[in-house]
């Protein structure tokens, strides 16, 4: 269960909201609330704990709440940014190399390009509004990523660490699941940031699993448990088709929502009750389920997109 950290962060006064955003004023559309607490910051980055010769990217550095005690603790940094008054703020704000601004949108950035010798990682308050599709965005970088650390809603992290046959449980836990190792640090409260969200935030770690690649084995990220072959899907497009068509109506029974791929008998054969819901399998049942599909499939289906 994550700590909160509720009674620490209090809720700043209002008279001095104002000046923590220097006369910015927070666009709703890019999903701006500033992290304003200093002890919830302090938290964050000793989570974090960047050191030396690591290569760090901060997704969305706003008003440089993270992003100064970052570069207090490492000589260079690497900050996504897409609101160009904010932009201008951080170029001002440091001038020399030691920050180097990515003007643009995180969902079309291409992260893995980043890798350097070091540690890869990953971190940021992320925008509320893009938060599912950034995760699903910076699952192609896992290979090269060794951890990521993200403000995000509470109730999106509840679903990414969910366990089967909760409420929680979907494609975003089976997903991000499939892909790393995932756990929900601390809460923070809404006072701790400027404006306040309407909602309760928490702070996640994902270390990226380490997948056995196709002719050699490939040891990067710091996942502490290598992936058993029985949870590595040999078509990773098709897994995600099916996860996608299974959780695409919660309520429908299985034998209904993967009417396409399997047969209630086919189900029967791999030991899956047909009458139950997606919610009700784990991980390993979805990439036993598309495993099973890729090798009956010709080539040219199992490729389909
Ligand atoms: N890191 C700052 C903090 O903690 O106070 C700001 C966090 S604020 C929740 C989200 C930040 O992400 C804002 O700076 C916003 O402009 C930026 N942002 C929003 N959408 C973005 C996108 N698609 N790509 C990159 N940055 C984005």
């Amino acid at each position: 269960m994550a700590r909160s950290s509720s009674q620490r962060a209090g809720q700043p006064k209002t008279g001095k909201r104002k000046d923590h955003l220097g006369g910015h004023v927070a666009r709703k559309r890019f999903g701006q609330n500033f992290l304003v607490a200093t002890d919830i910051i302090q938290e964050i980055i000793d989570a974090i704990d960047p050191r030396a010769g690591d290569t760090v990217v901060e997704i969305g550095p706003g008003l440089g709440a993270l992003t100064e005690p970052l570069l207090s603790r490492m000589d260079h940094l690497h900050v996504v940014e897409i609101d160009r008054d904010l932009i201008a703020r951080l170029r001002q704000r440091w001038p020399g190399g030691r920050l180097t601004v990515h003007e643009g949108d995180a969902l079309a950035f291409d992260f893995a390009a980043l890798k350097a010798d070091g540690r890869l990682k990953i971190v940021g308050n992320l925008p509320y509004n893009i938060s599912s599709p950034l995760l699903f965005h910076l699952v192609a970088s896992a290979p090269v990523v060794y951890d990521m650390h993200f403000m995000l809603q509470k109730e999106v992290v509840d679903r990414m660490v969910a366990e089967p046959g909760s409420g929680d449980f979907g494609r975003l836990s089976v997903m991000l699941q499939y892909h790393y190792h995932m756990e929900c640090l601390f809460t923070v409260p809404p006072g701790s940031f400027e404006p306040p969200p309407k909602v309760m935030s928490a702070i996640v770690r994902l270390i990226p699993r380490d997948k056995p690649v196709v002719g050699g084995t490939q040891k990067v990220g710091a996942g502490d448990m290598a992936i058993g072959e029985s949870l590595l899907a040999k078509d990773e497009a098709l897994f995600s088709r099916i996860v996608a068509a299974a959780f695409s109506q919660r309520r429908k029974m299985l034998r209904n929502t993967l009417r396409e791929f399997f047969s209630e008998a086919d189900l029967a054969a791999l030991d899956i009750t047909p009458t139950v819901r997606a919610e009700e399998l784990g991980v390993a049942d979805y990439v036993r389920l598309a495993n099973t599909l890729a090798s009956a499939l010709t080539p040219a289906v199992a490729v389909k997109p």
